[in-house]
């Protein structure tokens, strides 16, 4: 097979709807001559057309030139008949999302392309192993998955099936590049990369949901305030719950019922009434309503509560940030570096971060606080008191956050609250990614930062909190709630024990 380099092949799209558009855009703009395809007569060149008007605004923005503009339109021709494109020695198919259409698609362009051509998928859920059965050179298929907009998102998973040649895989790898784009290997799985390990994003969301543990405005302003670009919540009514429900469902089926993937009667109740987020005007948000917003999180500094004797317990970055409080504002306070926790003893009380375990596990004047993933003052922060736990310290546990910089937001008493629970949840995904050859560690970081806008990669958090803390947490999640969700992934409890725990 050919493949050395695909830098400037002509170029065949297939499919002229919302990706194949932006394919054919980024393509002609990198030099390519592309042929532009649509099985609906007359959808290419009303495609081609309606390309030419946004560029044209983008010109009037100043983004563009309009004689750049000019030549990637003369680089695109909309053909009606796919006879037409036998000179072609790249296909990328975007089509609708149909096993059955795509393989009927292929085996068709395998009669009319010449045999070096390299056959590429846009497909976000389907597998390339399936898609190339039955064709005469499966070698030479290969996911290009890109995300959507496509001219914007940088992230291209490159998806090798069991026939996939490397070579293919290579020289797509290659041309991404070329291209502008952050290519990743990766092996045909369900979800490939992103869209698996992106599940427990929404699933931990709507775990706590259905426990009647939080709000959305509540959740979505904890994951804000850790950097997410929107909360879980406001993320789903974006997407539309019927399209995030069929990708759970997707993904769930495919693992064959894998329990840790199965989808939530949260998100299905909102699917069945019709709720489906923005696009409908409702759904876990009212968007007939002015204004919606995460929690008001407007955050107003206080001074540090009054107490008798305070201890900073634990080491690492949140009980210096807690020592680094106290010394600032002049209080009297004693450490205790050797102790199994972090957090602050209050005249005995104790504002602890979580380690996974309810407070009401811990003992009776116990709150527990989340992991502050970022370091911003004023972000919202969920904590739990114990069942046990007096009015008094319940709200005093508040006024310490506050007077400590952060946005108290007060939640039921679930086992390791909302961050800890979703990033251990990610980084067990990604573990289990990463062992049955998937991706790269690098490779899932630089996915989830690039087709999803993480604040960081999984492994990059893992890095920070290290796998014995977050076995901990995924450990204590599985006491808790048993079951199959909260397994720890054998990837990462090697890396504890490597790290020094039995
Ligand atoms: P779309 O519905 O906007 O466009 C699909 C186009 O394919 C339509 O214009 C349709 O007429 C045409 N088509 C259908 N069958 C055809 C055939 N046999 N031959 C030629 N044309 C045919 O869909 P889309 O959102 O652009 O998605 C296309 C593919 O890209 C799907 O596989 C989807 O899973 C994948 N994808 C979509 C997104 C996204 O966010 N929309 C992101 C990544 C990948």
């Amino acid at each position: 097979m050919m493949t050395a380099k695909l830098n400037e092949v002509p170029l065949l799209v297939v499919g002229a709807g919302v990706m194949g558009v932006g394919i054919a855009q980024v393509a002609a703009q990198a030099g390519h001559t592309v042929m532009l395809y649509d099985a609906r007569e007359g959808a290419a060149s009303e495609a081609k057309t309606q390309l030419a008007k946004s560029l044209d605004a983008l010109v009037t923005k100043g983004k563009l030139t309009a004689q750049g503009v000019t030549q990637t339109l003369s680089r695109i021709e909309a053909i009606a008949s796919l006879d037409a494109a036998a000179a072609a020695r790249l296909v990328v198919e975007a089509v609708v999302e149909q096993l059955d259409v795509k393989r009927r698609l292929f085996t068709q362009l395998e009669a009319i392309v010449a045999a070096d051509c390299v056959l590429a998928s846009n497909t976000s859920s389907i597998s390339i192993t399936a898609i190339a059965n039955g064709l005469q050179h499966p070698g030479r298929l290969v996911g290009m998955h890109f995300f959507n907009p496509v001219p914007l998102m940088k992230l291209i998973e490159v998806v090798s099936g069991l026939q996939t040649d490397p070579a293919v895989a290579a020289a797509i790898f290659d041309l991404s590049k070329v291209w502008g784009k952050v290519p990743v290997h990766a092996r045909s799985t369900p979800g490939f990369i992103v869209n698996r390990i992106a599940r427990p994003f929404y699933a931990e969301t709507l775990a706590l949901l259905q426990e009647q543990a939080a709000t959305p405005a509540m959740l979505d302003a904890c994951l804000r305030g850790a950097g997410f670009r929107m909360g879980a919540c406001e993320l789903m009514d974006l997407i539309g719950h019927d399209t995030n429900f069929s990708v759970t469902s997707a993904v769930y089926e495919a693992n064959f019922y894998d329990k840790r993937f199965a989808p939530s009667r949260v998100q299905r109740e909102l699917v069945d009434g019709g709720l489906l987020g923005r696009k409908s005007g409702r759904g876990f948000y009212d968007y007939a309503v002015a204004s919606v917003k995460a929690a008001n999180t407007a955050f107003e500094p206080t001074p540090l509560p009054a107490a008798q004797a305070l201890c900073v317990w634990g080491v690492g970055p949140v009980a210096e940030r807690l020592a680094t409080a106290l010394a600032q504002a002049g209080r009297a306070f004693v450490r205790d570096e050797n102790s199994d926790w972090v957090g602050l003893a209050v005249d005995g009380a104790q504002l602890r971060l979580t380690d996974g375990r309810p407070a009401s596990q811990l003992g009776a004047e116990v709150a527990v606080f989340d992991l502050p993933l970022s370091k911003g003052v004023g972000i919202a922060l969920a904590w739990a008191p114990s069942s046990r736990a007096s009015d008094g310290w319940c709200a005093a546990a508040a006024a310490w956050l506050q007077a400590l910089g952060f946005s108290p937001q007060r939640m039921a008493d679930a086992p390791a609250l909302v961050l800890a629970r979703t990033v251990a949840m990610l980084i067990n995904e990604a573990a289990d990614a990463v062992q049955q050859g998937v991706c790269t560690p690098q490779g899932a970081d630089a996915a989830m930062k690039l087709g999803v806008n993480y604040p960081s990669g999984p492994f990059e958090w893992l890095a920070q909190w290290d796998a014995r803390t977050v076995v901990r947490w995924l450990d204590a999640l599985d006491a808790h709630y048993r079951g199959e969700r909260y397994r720890v992934s054998p990837w990462l409890r090697q890396r504890a024990w490597q790290e020094g725990v039995q």
